[in-house]
């Protein structure tokens, strides 16, 4: 195994280099019309107390991300449609307008026509997990809204026609899911040439079907794979191996079922993103897709603190640029002294 993650941690570094890239997450709705079947947000979830945070809160949460020097912010939600189009697409115009950020949205499967305002807003990126590419197991864990909607893998592509960078991804272990299954949600990831790959563990939530197990779907007998932290880490390195040059998160759900260390260890699998948490305080513990999720309680600021250490022990460094896919970044203070050396070793050449 370790054989794997050292190939994996090579492509990265040859690859994307060092820099680890934070995007900060701002939680925008925890309102939904779905009923994922593995989603605590799903709208048959009647122990959840929903929220929508406001525009000036948005905002805030923006140049907090700014403050802490972020490349990126990410907004995302549940299928929420009072977020309205217009809404959307006038947060997304202040913040490209007001601050550097580059602003991803993962607010579901919404229209084409919502898709297309918000990239003209000056959207730049879009997050739709497939969550598996089995046609089967989609459809029992996933039911849909709207029939003539088409389905998640066909949205990436439309999404990028429009011209968006594309995150797609998939949950790991969940019932029903067999190792082949896995194996193909890999080549998804290189035939949809997606630019992100978000890859955590499938964890239970007790008030849904799938977690209470209510819903027994296909089963996948002595092939089921395991929602294991190591299960995810063979995911995201051979994900690394395979995409070479995509944006591969670290994410909140392998912190979640690794509290000290799954962060980090996913940095040195094959991953160079994460992604802190930016949504105010009070409404984190509300935005539970997933029980007992990380990071629910800390400061943005704290969050920050927490995650640069962490990045730094790995002898990486925190990204300071957008972090587009294929961005290679040198850390700014090792050019700084490399140049300086320069200088220096030149200057007696001047001088005889
Ligand atoms: N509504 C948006 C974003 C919300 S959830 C959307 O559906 O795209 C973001 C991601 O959380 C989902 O894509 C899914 O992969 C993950 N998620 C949801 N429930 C989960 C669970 N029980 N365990 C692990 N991940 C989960």
């Amino acid at each position: 195994m370790s054989a794997l993650y050292a190939r994996a941690d090579a492509v990265r570094r040859e690859n994307v280099g060092d820099a680890v890239h934070l995007r900060g997450l701002i939680e925008i709705s925890s309102h939904c019309e779905r009923q994922c079947m593995y989603c605590g947000l799903r709208k048959a979830n009647g122990s959840l107390e929903r929220y929508r945070i406001t525009r000036e809160e948005i905002e805030r949460c923006a140049l907090t991300g700014v403050n802490l020097g972020y490349g990126t912010v990410v907004m995302q939600a549940g299928e929420d449609d009072a977020l309205t189009a217009e809404w959307i697409a006038d947060i997304v115009r202040w913040i490209k307008r007001e601050t550097p950020l580059a602003v991803t949205l993962s607010l579901g499967e919404r229209s084409r026509d919502d898709l297309k305002m918000w990239r003209h807003a000056g959207a730049d990126r879009y997050l739709l997990r497939f969550e598996t590419s089995d046609p089967y197991l989609y459809r029992a864990i996933h039911p849909r809204r709207f029939l003539d909607r088409p389905d998640r893998l066909m949205l990436l592509k439309e999404l990028k026609a429009l011209g968006y960078e594309i995150g797609g991804g998939v949950m790991v272990g969940i019932p029903g899911q067999s190792y082949a299954s896995l194996a193909r949600d890999l080549l998804a990831f290189q035939d949809f040439d997606l630019d992100m790959i978000g890859i955590g563990p499938y964890i239970a939530h007790p008030a849904t079907p799938l977690g209470s197990g209510q819903l027994r779907p296909p089963i996948a007998g002595a092939d089921q794979a395991p929602n294991s932290e190591t299960m995810v880490y063979k995911m995201i390195a051979l994900a690394r191996i395979l995409c070479p040059d995509a944006n591969i998160p670290s994410t909140t759900a392998l912190a979640t079922i690794n509290r000290r260390h799954g962060r980090m260890r996913g940095l040195q699998v094959g991953a160079n993103v994460v992604m802190p948490n930016l949504t105010p305080v009070k409404y984190r513990a509300l935005y539970q897709i997933y029980p007992a999720k990380a990071c629910i309680d800390e400061s943005a600021t704290d969050c920050s603190r927490c995650l640069s250490s962490q990045i730094r022990s790995l002898s990486r460094f925190p990204g300071r640029n957008a972090g587009e896919r294929g961005s290679f970044e040198v850390e700014a203070g090792v050019v700084a002294r490399s140049a300086t050396q320069l200088v220096q070793l030149e200057e007696p050449g001047y001088g005889g």
